[in-house]
């Protein structure tokens, strides 16, 4: 679907997948004017197509447009090319457990021009990808990074936005935290190097002695990721208190070290939801309980999956058939 100031939101349809041909001074290759949203769609126990929470993603897209200065794509035309582009490719769906069809529907500035300021010209697409289930044979504790030399966000820039300039910056510190021997990133605050924020394309949860949970609170800096959302639901629906609060590196460490601190997780669409054993950073390494999957991480996978595959009834109308 293309967007002009002249004629708004027009040209829709659906092709084969081809590249596209670009001119070399369009405005996204320059000044990354560019969001993105990534979303699953399942086939169920029964036989149906349904697709996770699709409203909140259009919600997001919305989020995201404003902060790069684009227009709102209506949730109408999002969740409408999303589904097309689900229907149409369904038989792309694999059938394994856990196998899902990977939406990645993204907007990028097109018109071609070299001065600094907003496009008059935008177009937004859909590419569908199939995925297989992201651990075999069952959730694997990852190990992490925290980088205490790059930020991924700080206080009024796009950290709450899902733009690609944000991915771009954190390569750097993924690619420090694969030197280290490490699977993922961790990024704290900008400002303090003190807060723990959330991974490269993942947020993050703290599970403690008493049965509660934690994770950082939305201050901007952060993406409101949908699976953090449901998390916080579902645990809250089993009676656990869950608070979002800033919680420190310094304290993570000295709660792993008492035994208060329990079991680490990461989640987001991708991996749904991923334990985190091992803590590694310039300040040396530490592990979390067993260092293995914990009790109440593999509850939180188990319940989420079964609502996404239709094996647990659906009490917050997550899920949204593709008819
Ligand atoms: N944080 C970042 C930086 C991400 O890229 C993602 C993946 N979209 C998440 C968190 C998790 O968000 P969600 O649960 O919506 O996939």
């Amino acid at each position: 679907i293309r967007w002009s100031e002249s004629d708004g939101w027009h040209d829709a349809a659906i092709t084969a997948r081809r590249p596209l041909t670009i001119d070399p001074s369009m405005a996204v290759l320059h000044y990354a004017q560019e969001i993105f949203e990534g979303l699953k769609a399942y086939r169920t126990a029964n036989g149906g197509t349904v697709m996770f929470r699709p409203e909140a993603n259009a919600k997001r897209f919305r989020d995201s447009a404003r902060r790069l200065a684009m227009p709102e794509l209506p949730d109408e035309l999002f969740l409408e090319s999303c589904r097309l582009l689900v229907k149409t490719e369904a038989d792309w769906i694999p059938t394994v457990e856990g196998g899902a069809l990977y939406l990645r529907p993204f907007m990028i500035a097109s018109e071609a021009f070299l001065g600094v300021k907003p496009s008059a010209e935008y177009l937004y697409m859909v590419i569908a990808s199939s995925v297989g289930a992201y651990w075999k044979g069952g959730a694997r504790a990852i190990s992490v990074w925290v980088s205490e030399t790059y930020a991924r966000a700080a206080a009024g820039g796009t950290g709450a936005a899902k733009c690609g300039g944000n991915y771009a910056a954190s390569l750097v510190a993924q690619a420090e935290g694969i030197r280290e021997g490490c699977d993922q990133v961790v990024f704290l605050d900008a400002a303090e190097r003190r807060w723990v924020e959330e991974l490269g394309g993942m947020n993050i949860f703290f599970v403690f002695d008493d049965g509660t949970l934690l994770t950082p609170p939305l201050t901007g800096t952060i993406l409101p990721g949908i699976t953090r959302d449901s998390i916080i639901q579902l645990a809250r629906d089993q009676g656990l208190a869950v608070r979002e609060e800033l919680y420190s590196f310094e304290q993570w460490r000295a709660d792993a070290g008492s035994g208060r601190l329990t079991e680490a997780f990461a989640c987001g669409t991708a991996a749904v939801v991923t334990p985190i054993g091992q803590v590694a950073s310039a300040h040396g390494r530490f592990t979390i309980g067993s260092g293995g999957t914990g009790q109440l991480t593999q509850r939180m996978l188990d319940s989420l999956t079964a609502i996404q595959r239709g094996q647990a009834p659906d009490p917050h109308g997550w899920l949204s058939p593709v008819a």
